[in-house]
């Protein structure tokens, strides 16, 4: 198991360099093209038979063990976010606009790390590993249009694998959790409609302003007075939009925003409430409420018995203490679809190093991780696939 550590750490400068070449070029989702192209070259070169346009743009590489056998899903992310970057990295994105701020170059680099050391004991194991970069997991599909494109099929996978370097949790913290370990998501969309006018005749309006500004408030009482202390859950207003002059009641007001939670229970008693509140609100105050929810992803939910397996790879490569088998978020991941179709574990690895200044969150313009924790990541992705492959 460690050797598989060591092998990580012998290939760190390929990782690195891969991972800030992905850094310097970033793609927005579904134009992954020249990561796509890299990672196709990459995985050709190891002898892997490799499928491109998976979803748009998303790569499938297949590496045959000796003989047939079980099949695992390895999954990596690959596409980077509309954000301006601010790190001042030597390797900082060339492309205007456009980030990796949220560690999926780390994740691209991982899984071509991993593809070339399984690569070298594909006469080790029985089975198939299938080899998967997703484009587009934030938030536009990524994982559902390769799915579409035949993802689950052929060969179907038994188990399915994937990480997320995390800079909430610091370098040597390992998040490997059963159950349910990111938030589903919805995201709302309200528009509320009265009857404008002029500011200081009120009484001739019916005021979407307070109408939104109550629906606001109100909408708090959801998570505080609805849902179980016991349970999680998060209602949050993300937008709200609605008239241009000081001198005139607006006739429409839009708001947006996001729902998370982890059972189907709360979630449905959530959208229950939610429509209740702001329909009756906007009626009570003569408006006119119109109300759309969208859900984006499910739960993403780890298979007890997959998870127990990565847990004990974890104990052989790490002490104990790094290991955290408790750790949820209320963040969401669209692997949750992969999950929901086959068992397998999904899992972080703390990535953030106060020292070094790398601990900006997800998606701030000044995200960036420690990359010491990439062997790490490789290691345990290759020692975790390994035990399902050898061991089943
Ligand atoms: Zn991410």
């Amino acid at each position: 198991m460690n050797n598989f550590l060591q092998e990580a750490q012998e290939l760190f400068t390929y990782t690195q360099s891969l991972r800030r070449d992905f850094h310097k070029y970033p793609e927005l989702g579904f134009t992954e093209f020249r990561t796509a192209n890299i990672i196709a070259r990459e995985l050709n070169s190891l002898g892997i038979e490799v499928k491109t346009g998976v979803g748009r743009t998303g790569v499938v590489g297949l590496l045959e063990g000796k003989k047939p056998g079980l099949v695992v899903l390895l999954r990596f992310d690959m596409d980077a976010l509309p954000i301006k970057e601010e790190t001042g990295a030597e390797y900082a994105s060339v492309n205007e606009g456009i980030m990796h701020a949220c560690g999926h170059d780390g994740h691209v680099a991982t899984g071509l790390t991993v593809a070339r050391i399984l690569s070298q004991h594909r006469n080790e194991f029985e089975g198939t590993v299938k080899l998967v970069f997703q484009p587009a997991e934030e938030g536009l599909g990524g994982a559902e249009a390769m799915i579409t494109d035949g993802l689950l099929e052929n060969p179907k996978p038994d188990v399915a694998l994937s990480l997320h370097v995390w800079n909430e949790k610091p370098v040597g913290w390992f998040g490997i959790v059963p159950g349910p370990v990111m938030a589903a998501a919805d995201t709302f969309f309200i528009r509320i409609t009265g009857k404008g006018g002029h500011g200081a005749a009120p009484n001739l309006c019916q005021d979407p302003i307070i109408a939104a500004a109550q629906v606001t408030n109100l909408l708090q009482g959801i998570v505080s007075r609805n849902i179980s202390p016991l349970k999680s859950a998060v209602v949050t207003v993300a937008s709200i939009h609605g008239g241009q002059a000081f001198n005139v009641i607006p006739s429409e007001v839009e708001m947006r925003g996001t729902l998370r939670s982890f059972e189907p229970e709360t979630r449905e008693r959530m959208i229950g409430r939610f429509h209740q509140i702001v329909e009756s609100t906007c009626q009570a105050l003569e408006c006119k409420a119109h109300v759309e929810i969208k859900p984006i992803t499910p739960a993403v939910y780890n298979d007890p018995k997959v998870t127990e397996r990565v847990q004990e790879v974890a104990r052989k490569l790490f002490s104990d203490d790094q290991l955290d088998f408790k750790a949820i978020t209320m963040g969401s991941e669209d692997m949750a679809f992969v999950l929901q179709a086959i068992p397998g574990c999904y899992f972080f690895i703390g990535s953030a190093n106060n020292e070094k200044n790398l601990n900006a969150s997800h998606h701030h313009p000044k995200f960036d991780f420690d990359e010491s924790v990439l062997p790490s990541a490789v290691g345990l992705m290759v020692a975790s696939t390994m035990e399902v492959l050898v061991r089943n």
